[in-house]
């Protein structure tokens, strides 16, 4: 995609006329006065989207960080500003990182056929001077002395140009893995090292394209976690969320995955999943291994404290989309919640019966 057309998505979002942005924009300046967030480009992004409505999402998003944080943490803005704001253009720069790769793979290819060529070559060339030194007729000693010199130069230029080629090849090596890392960091989530929720939403979104009858979803949420924190910390906090990925990681099988899809939210997919009632067992051996998780003092085995999470599971009916799946397994999180946590709820109801 050129980056002219880049520009013209981003600028999609907006299709606002000057007054109606005025408008939205007399909205969003006051909230960032009052939650004391400085003027920058990125937050102004973030409260204009919020004044406009149109995500939802963000909007409790948003909320959730401004009551939790008294403000908004650079790391909040600059992680709501890639999920909701230039999601789409991050995708686009995927897509192109992709395409260097096969780029890098075929200069790779090419460089290595080049290498074997020139290393043959260099081979003849030796053996052709081997031959040029033993012993010549009379008639032809000076041209043969000629060719013996311009052997040799070609020899020496090909060994130049074969060491050129070897570092040209490891050069692209590095190239490639560090365009394989940049991709990896793309996808996942930092604290976790599980899938961040773009990510997520691609992989999930092309289950459901598939079209397949067997997918699940498991939404699941820490429970009083905002008490934890306060209690014992934010770093334990973190070290809670990554001993939870850690749970969600070893129960996977192989055709599912694993995302943070939020602060102290979870999603596990199941691509194939019998029904609802093994999604919710499942779902009910998570519950089980973060309710047994011992939180302990770092670098001891004094137990502090234990931890509980409340789950929503769905599964996939027909006329299902990502929206309605994602706010299915809400719904029943939501239920959960209510019912008391620590506890897996399902909605059966479908998705018509719903409305
Ligand atoms: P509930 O049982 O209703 O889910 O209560 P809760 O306290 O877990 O929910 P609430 O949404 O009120 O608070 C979520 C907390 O998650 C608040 C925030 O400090 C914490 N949190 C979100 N992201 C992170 C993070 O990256 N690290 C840490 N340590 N805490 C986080
Ligand atoms: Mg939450
Ligand atoms: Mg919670």
């Amino acid at each position: 995609m050129s980056q002219s057309d880049s520009r013209a998505n981003v600028l999609a979002l907006y299709p606002e006329d000057s007054r109606e942005a005025a408008a939205l924009l007399k909205q969003a300046v006051p909230l960032m006065v009052r939650h004391n967030i400085p003027p920058n480009p990125v937050h102004y992004a973030l409260w204009y989207t919020y004044s406009k409505g149109q995500d939802p999402e963000l909007n409790r998003h948003l909320d959730r960080v401004v009551r939790d944080f008294d403000g908004c943490p650079p790391e909040s803005a600059t992680r709501l500003f890639r999920e909701y704001i230039i999601r789409d253009e991050l995708e686009d720069a995927r897509a192109g990182q992709q395409q260097v790769i096969s780029l890098v793979d075929g200069m790779e290819r090419d460089v290595s056929r080049s290498v074997k060529g020139s290393a043959n070559f260099q081979h003849r060339l030796g053996q052709c001077l081997e031959m040029l030194e033993e012993p010549v007729s009379e008639r032809l000693p000076g041209i043969l002395n000629e060719l013996q010199q311009s052997t040799r130069l070609m020899q020496s230029q090909q060994e130049q140009f074969l060491s050129q080629l070897h570092s040209a090849q490891n050069e692209i090596k590095t190239l490639r893995d560090k365009l394989e890392r940049a991709q990896q960091a793309a996808t996942l989530d930092g604290l976790t090292e599980l899938l961040n929720r773009t990510a997520f939403t691609r992989l999930l979104e092309q289950a459901l394209a598939k079209g397949s009858r067997s997918v699940a979803l498991v939404m699941l949420d820490i429970d009083h976690f905002k008490q934890f924190n306060d209690q014992y910390g934010h770093p334990l906090g973190d070290r809670v969320l990554q001993h939870v990925a850690q749970v969600l990681r070893s129960a996977l099988a192989p055709n599912a995955f694993a995302a943070r899809y939020g602060g102290e939210e979870f999603c596990v997919v199941l691509e194939d999943c019998v029904n609802l009632d093994s999604a919710c067992a499942f779902a009910e051996l998570l519950r089980l291994k973060v309710q047994s998780l011992r939180i302990k003092a770092r670098g001891t085995d004094t137990v502090l404290d234990t931890i509980t999470a409340s789950f929503g599971v769905a599964f996939v009916q027909p006329g299902d989309n990502l929206e309605s799946l994602l706010t299915r397994a809400d719904d029943g999180l939501y239920q959960a919640k209510r019912n008391g946590r620590n506890q897996v709820c399902a909605i059966h109801k479908t998705p018509e019966l719903q409305r």
